[in-house]
C-alpha cells in the first residue's frame, strides 16, 4: 500500500516537459522532501498528485486510487495542499478561509468550531488571529492559517510546496521545528517540496533530488552529499 505513487508519469506544457517519466512513492506515514533547481519541475509533480494538472503519460496514485475524472472530488479529501504563499482567499477571515471546505460539505457547526479549536492549538496559532483577514496575519501566521486549512478534512496525504520560502530566516525557523513536531505526532504522509537542501535534510531522510523534470538522485541527506 502507499499513500501517494506516481508511475512513470509525463506532464508537458505547451513549451515545457515539466515532468519527464517519474517514478515515485511516499509511503504511509513518511515525510518525502523534493528538492531540485527552479523550473525543474517540482511544483508541476505537487500538482499533478492534488488532480490540478493531468498527467500525458503514466498514473498517479493516491492512497492506493488511480487519480481520475470521476473520483478527483473524492480523492481530493484527503489531500491537504499548501503553497508558498500560503494560497488563502484574501476576500475571507482566516477562520472563514478554514472552515470553507467544512461548511460546504455541511459538516456540524459544534464540530467545525471544535476542529478549529484544536487545529488553533495544534498549529499554535493565537486565537484572536482567526478572526483577521490574510493581509492582517503576519507570513508565519498565514502560513499557520494555510496548514489548519489544509489539515481541516483530516486528509491522510499532505502536499506542501515551499510552505515555508516566503518566510524571513527567524519565522522560517520557529516554523520548521513546528512544522516537524506536527508531522512526527499526526503521522501524516507527506510530499514536501524545498530548494534548501538543509531544510530537506531536517525534515526527511527520504530526500528525492530532480533535475529537469527528471528523478535523478534519492537517498538519505548523507547519500546525496
Ligand atoms: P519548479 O516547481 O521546480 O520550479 P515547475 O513545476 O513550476 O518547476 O515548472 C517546470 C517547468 O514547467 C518549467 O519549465 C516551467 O516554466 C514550466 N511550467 C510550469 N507551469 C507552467 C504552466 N502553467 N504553463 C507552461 N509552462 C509551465
Ligand atoms: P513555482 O516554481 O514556485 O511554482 P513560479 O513562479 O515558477 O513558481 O510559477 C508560478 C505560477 O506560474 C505557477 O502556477 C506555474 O504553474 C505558472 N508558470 C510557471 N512557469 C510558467 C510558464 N512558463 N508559463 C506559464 N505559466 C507558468
Amino acid at each position: 500500500s502507499c499513500a501517494i505513487a506516481f508511475e512513470h508519469v509525463t506532464h508537458r506544457y505547451p513549451h515545457a516537459v515539466a515532468v519527464d517519466d517519474v517514478s515515485l512513492r511516499v509511503e504511509p506515514g513518511e515525510t518525502v522532501a523534493l528538492i531540485g533547481p527552479s523550473g525543474c519541475g517540482k511544483s508541476t509533480l505537487l500538482k499533478l498528485a492534488a488532480g490540478l494538472v493531468w498527467p500525458q503519460q503514466g498514473t498517479v496514485f493516491v492512497t492506493d486510487r488511480a487519480l481520475a475524472p470521476d473520483n478527483l472530488l473524492e480523492i481530493r479529501h484527503r489531500i491537504g495542499y499548501v503553497i508558498q504563499s500560503g494560497g488563502l482567499f484574501p476576500h475571507m477571515s482566516a477562520v472563514d478561509n478554514v472552515t470553507l471546505a467544512a461548511r460546504f460539505l455541511k459538516r456540524d457547526r459544534q464540530w467545525i468550531a471544535d476542529r478549529v479549536a484544536e487545529l488553533a492549538e495544534l498549529v499554535q496559532l493565537p486565537r484572536d488571529a482567526l478572526e483577521r483577514f490574510p493581509n492582517n496575519l503576519s507570513g508565519g501566521q498565514r502560513q499557520r492559517v494555510s496548514l489548519m486549512r489544509a489539515l481541516m478534512l483530516d486528509p491522510a496525504v499532505l502536499l506542501l510546496d515551499e510552505p515555508l520560502g516566503a518566510l524571513d530566516p527567524m519565522v522560517r525557523h520557529g516554523l520548521q521545528e513546528d512544522l516537524r513536531r506536527l508531522f512526527q505526532r499526526l503521522r501524516k504522509s507527506v510530499l514536501l517540496v524545498t530548494h534548501d537542501m538543509a531544510e530537506a535534510a531536517f525534515f526527511s531522510q527520504h530526500i528525492v533530488l530532480m533535475r529537469e523534470g527528471q528523478v535523478v538522485q534519492r537517498g538519505s541527506y548523507r547519500d546525496l552529499i
